[in-house]
This record gives C-alpha cells, sequence and structure tokens, in this order.
C-alpha cells in the first residue's frame, strides 16, 4: 500500500540519515515508481495517489508540531486495512468515471482505476455535475460520496405557512404547531448498543481474534447510527421544507452551550435521557446533521431559514410572556405562574422560537 510505503521512506530516511522527506519529494518520485511498475502503482490514480501522500505529509506535519511544543509524540503509525478508509479522487475523469456505463438499462455503474466498472446501489439519485468522488469502507462496506455542483435549485410553491423548531431529546425537534419529528427511539437503541460495545471492546486482549470481531462490531455500529440519523434528518428535513416558507430554529452554537448532561436551571432536567456521554455525542451530533440537512433543502427550495438565540425560550409563557423557571415544573410540562397556560414545554418552546425568529426577519426587513 503507497501509504506504508512512503511512510517507511521518511522513516528510514529520518532514522539513518536525519533526512526529512517532504510532500515534493514523494510526489516526485512517485512518478518514476509509476513508470517502473505499471501493474503494481501504476495501475492507480496518480492524483488518489498525491491525495494519500499528501495525508501522509499531514500526519508529520503534525507530528513535527507536537514535537516543537516539546511533547513526545507517537511516530505516525501504519496504517492497517481497518483503520485507512477513505480514498479521493479530486476530479471525476481522473482515475474514475461516474456512471461509466451509460447506456446500461437500469443499473448504475462507476469506474475505478485498477478496479474496473463497479456496480452503485444509489441510495439518491444524483443532482447537478459530479466533481469528487471518494470511496469510503465502514467495516465490509464500501459507499461512494460523490460531491456535486450546479445543482439545479428546486423552487417550491409558497404555502402561507411559518413554523419553529425546538430540539430536544425524546423528540429530535417538535414544532410550533405541536408536531414531533425525527424521534430518535431506533437511534437511541443503537446508541446504547454501540455503548455497550465499545465497553466490550475495551476489555478485550490486544491483537487477540476477539478483539478484532470486537473492532469491527464497533465499526459496523457506528456506521448504522450515522445512516439512521442521515436518513431521519432528510426526512423530517423534507417534510419541513414542503410545508412551510420560514424555519426558525435555535441557534446551536448557543443551545450547545446552554444545555449540559444534568440539565440546567434554564432547561431543568431536559437531557435526563442522554445518560452516558457517548449517547449525549450521538445526539448532539443528530442535531448538527439534521440543521445542515435543512440547510440545504431550504436553500434549494428558497425557503427562509432563521437561527435564533434559545436563552429564556423554554421558560417564558408563549401567551402572555411570562419569564421564570417555575414555568416549568417538569421536563414535558409547561405551566404559566401568571396566566395559568399550560402547554408541552417543547412546543410551548417552539412557539417563542417562531416568534423571536418573525421579529428578526421585520427587524432585518425594517433596516
Ligand atoms: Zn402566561
Amino acid at each position: 500500500m503507497l501509504y506504508n510505503a512512503a511512510l517507511e521512506h521518511r522513516r528510514t530516511a529520518y532514522r539513518k540519515a536525519g533526512v526529512t522527506v517532504r510532500y515534493g519529494d514523494q510526489s516526485g518520485e512517485l512518478k518514476d515508481i509509476r513508470a517502473d511498475d505499471p501493474d503494481g502503482q501504476g495501475r492507480w490514480s496518480f492524483s488518489s495517489q498525491q491525495a494519500t501522500l499528501r495525508r501522509l505529509d499531514k500526519a508529520f506535519a503534525a507530528f513535527f508540531a507536537r514535537l516543537k511544543a516539546g511533547r513526545r509524540p507517537g511516530f505516525p503509525r501504519f496504517k492497517g486495512g481497518g483503520r485507512f478508509g477513505t480514498v479521493t479522487w479530486p476530479k471525476d475523469g481522473d482515475g474514475c468515471r461516474w456512471d461509466s456505463q451509460p447506456e446500461h438499462p437500469t443499473a448504475t455503474f462507476v469506474r475505478l482505476q485498477g478496479v474496473g466498472h463497479v456496480r452503485v446501489h444509489q441510495h439518491r439519485p444524483v443532482r447537478g455535475r459530479v466533481k469528487t468522488i471518494s470511496v469510503k469502507r465502514e467495516g465490509i462496506r464500501w459507499y461512494l460520496i460523490l460531491a456535486c455542483e450546479d445543482v439545479p435549485a428546486d423552487r417550491l410553491p409558497a404555502t402561507g405557512a411559518v413554523v419553529g423548531l425546538d430540539m430536544g431529546v425524546a423528540s429530535l425537534v417538535t414544532t410550533s404547531d405541536g408536531e414531533h419529528l425525527a424521534s430518535p427511539r431506533h437511534l437511541a437503541t443503537s446508541a446504547e448498543r454501540l455503548a455497550a460495545a465499545q465497553r466490550g471492546l475495551a476489555r478485550k486482549k490486544r491483537g487477540s481474534k476477539r478483539r478484532r470481531k470486537a473492532v469491527a462490531r464497533v465499526a459496523a455500529l457506528h456506521a448504522k447510527v450515522g445512516r439512521q440519523r442521515l436518513d431521519s434528518a432528510h426526512k423530517a428535513a423534507l417534510a419541513l421544507v414542503r410545508d412551510y416558507d420560514l424555519i426558525a430554529h435555535e441557534d446551536l452554537r448557543v443551545a450547545n452551550m446552554t444545555r449540559s448532561a444534568s440539565g440546567t436551571s434554564e432547561r431543568p432536567g431536559r437531557n435526563v435521557a442522554a445518560k452516558s456521554g457517548l449517547n449525549r455525542s450521538i445526539l448532539d451530533a443528530g442535531w448538527g446533521v439534521f440543521l445542515s440537512v435543512l440547510a440545504d433543502k431550504a436553500e434549494s427550495a428558497g425557503r427562509e431559514l432563521i437561527a435564533v438565540e434559545p436563552r429564556n425560550t423554554s421558560r417564558t409563557c408563549s401567551r402572555c410572556g411570562h419569564c421564570a423557571p417555575e414555568n416549568r415544573r417538569t421536563q414535558a410540562a409547561f405551566a404559566c405562574t401568571a396566566c395559568g397556560h399550560t402547554a408541552h414545554a417543547d412546543e410551548n418552546a417552539a412557539i417563542n422560537i417562531l416568534r423571536a425568529g418573525l421579529a428578526l426577519r421585520d427587524a432585518a426587513k425594517a433596516a
């Protein structure tokens, strides 16, 4: 494997002669190596090999930075097949070709240099022009990741409706209309399993067969969690973009600061369900993935997306505006101590978020 060969080259040069081999040197030598070895290294795309060398270059830069900082870093390690998961081709047509058999009536293929035509199962139709292609391995499955440009906009007709979103744990999203979207129950189940698998992995002896199996299990569960998260994010975002012209949501950077696993006075007990750190980080990542998918879809549909400062949105009464921590009796129940208004706590917060979003939009229009 090129990465390991290039690393061995740098290692030997560094130890024996104190010479640092840099990316430029190795990239230059690569041309000769390819010419000498047409069936081996010569089979692979030059630009994907360069990407591999650049990645090694990055690992070395980090190594020397740690050394400079007075720490004793580990020398960049050889990557086993399982640890080195992704190969990227910077340009479609250079060593790889998307839709390499367009005349085929039903199947889609990609041609990878050194591999040949590979049939692809498409999760979603490709829109726009394919710019870069990455091949990624997760456990025993292989994935193609396409980056496209000139993706056509998909304008949707105006609905005249607006919505606010509260992001939580029991439901990923609660809307100001009282809908609960993307309830990540199956995600939570996978997360529990993943946490258990990781605890199991920590007990296995290094280099043992059982440990190898445990590593594969953790990788497979990680991949599953990722797919489930992306899938539910797509579904929820699609439904919202279809139904609403304007969507107000919490600013996640601020929201994450006010959230803690034990809950805060601001949102008492809100995250009780997020027991372990891992479980919590999975949910945090879920919000991030959801918002980025939502932003993409909103832009292409011509919908307005507004990020709102979430402070006080959970303890303010959406009917009379009375703001007090006592309004929030339990995690799920909101009961205003001034006007007696009761509501689902997340729905009450979502209405406040919508109101704040509309105020921001009006202020921007007036300016
Ligand atoms: Zn009230």
